[in-house]
């Protein structure tokens, strides 16, 4: 079901987050708008937490590239949770919200040697490298720093997971990470051992997102553990610390099933657990990433709709004021989502309709074929589970300024993202004299 967290339907059959009807969120802030459930988002967190958490030492750490602003970074260090950052805008980020750095790990297929120079005088938890060229660089700029820096590796294990070509990472034909099957990943592990700045203190995997079925957490939890088995055999270098990465699905529309976090927990837990006895390991702390488990639930997106055109006997269209600039998954990846009327959320569905957005492109759709009751300019059209990857993949195409975002709880609606204007837009564009005296 898409409402989740604190979201129902009012006695005025109107949809509700945060204990606030959501068209008194439009009357205020205006669409589209990008609201977020507080206490949805805090639920999630503890429930991952909490689940991994029973089965022995686990860590949290929150991919904060699908939702980051300083608002959201204070909620989840409060939470508890440790973050993850891939770059240097979003380290900064976390930085001036206070995020505690030994909680940050930095990840990136390419970290340049400002952000490295960056997450180094910080002192952030771990970096996570990726490639040879990142193992040099590091040891260099970490020999100008004197003192000794802790990483983890990040390994390609070689497994598919069941999820769109593009988000899926694990596979051997992939960018990121030092590939397992070809002994690369262990020359990686000999060179971090070699660096004499480098403290290796763990690996890390991650091998897609939107993952409903456990069995690739199962199998290349226990690759990574055979792998660890080896490195030790081989090196002598005991590794302490498993990244399992994120992944974990979430319902955007019927036909997504996504697990309980308990079932996530006991596939990872259970397997470090089982392969430690059988090769005589320490059993190493595990880590887990997950972004969009924790922001996309919690968030949805107000849209005002405004013009419609009906293509006789094919589709009727109906344009929302936003549209790829603030949700881009459906142009890019064919994203799914569920979405109602918020001002008809008790009426029942009468048409088919397909929800596009305001850009010059024909792919500026946000929704294809979604049934919804007797749509009308003006009604207010409210997306689930736009909570990641919407803001943090956004942009000013066409022009169009980013949405606001407001952070709802308990009746409160606070702004955390101002709504950008045009003066915005313009506010980096520099007219050169020589074209102005022409
Ligand atoms: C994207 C990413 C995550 C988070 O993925 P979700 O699908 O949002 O859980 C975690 N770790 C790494 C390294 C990633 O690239």
């Amino acid at each position: 079901m898409f409402l989740t967290g604190t979201m129902k339907i009012n006695d005025q059959g109107h949809l509700e987050i945060g204990g606030i009807d959501t068209l008194e969120l439009v009357k205020d802030f205006g669409t589209p708008l990008w609201v977020i459930d507080e206490e949805g988002l805090r639920r999630n967190c503890r429930m991952l937490k909490e689940a991994f958490a029973r089965w022995g030492d686990s860590v949290v750490a929150y991919a904060s590239k699908s939702l980051c602003n300083m608002a959201i970074c204070t909620i989840v260090a409060q939470e508890g949770l440790s973050l993850d950052v891939v770059s240097g805008g979003e380290l900064f980020t976390a930085l001036l919200a206070g995020f505690p750095a030994e909680k940050i790990l930095f990840h990136g297929n390419n970290k340049d040697p400002e952000e490295i120079r960056m997450a180094l005088q910080a002192g952030v938890g771990r970096i996570i490298v990726d490639n040879f060229h990142e193992l040099e660089l590091l040891n260099s700029i970490a020999e100008e720093y004197g003192h000794d820096v802790d990483i983890m590796l990040r390994i390609t294990p070689g497994v598919e997971a069941h999820t769109h070509e593009y988000i899926q990472t694990g596979q051997i034909d992939s960018k990121f990470g030092f590939t397992l099957t070809d002994g690369q990943a262990m020359e990686g592990v000999k060179a971090a051992v070699n660096s004499p700045k480098l403290n290796l203190t763990g690996l890390h995997y991650h091998i897609g997102s939107q993952i409903f079925d456990m069995e690739p957490f199962r199998h290349t939890t226990a690759l990574m553990m055979k792998f660890i088995a080896q490195i030790k055999e081989e090196t002598g270098q005991e590794i302490y610390e498993l990244d399992v990465g994120g992944g974990f699905g979430i319902f955007y529309t019927q036909g997504d099933r996504p697990g309980n976090p308990e079932d996530w927990a006991e596939a990872v837990m259970t397997t470090v657990q089982e392969k430690a006895r059988y090769y005589g390991l320490t059993v190493p702390l595990v880590i887990i990433e997950p972004g969009r488990a924790i922001s996309g639930p919690a968030g949805i997106t107000l849209y005002t709709i405004g013009s419609f055109k009906e293509v006789t006997g094919i589709r009727k269209y109906i344009a929302v004021d936003g549209g790829m600039t603030d949700n881009i998954r459906t142009a890019l990846y064919g994203a799914q989502y569920s979405a109602l009327l918020a001002n008809k959320a008790d009426q029942q569905p009468v048409e088919t309709v397909s929800i596009a957005g305001k850009c010059c492109e024909s792919g500026d759709m946000l929704i294809w074929d979604i049934r919804l009751p007797q749509v009308e300019s003006g009604d207010i059209l409210a997306v689930f589970a736009t909570g990641a990857y919407n803001y943090t993949m956004s942009s000013n195409y066409n022009r169009l300024p980013r949405p606001a975002m407001v952070l709802v709880n308990q009746g409160c609606a606070d702004l955390i993202l101002k709504r950008e204007t045009y003066a915005d837009l313009l506010r980096n564009d520099l007219l050169p004299d020589r074209l102005k005296n022409r």
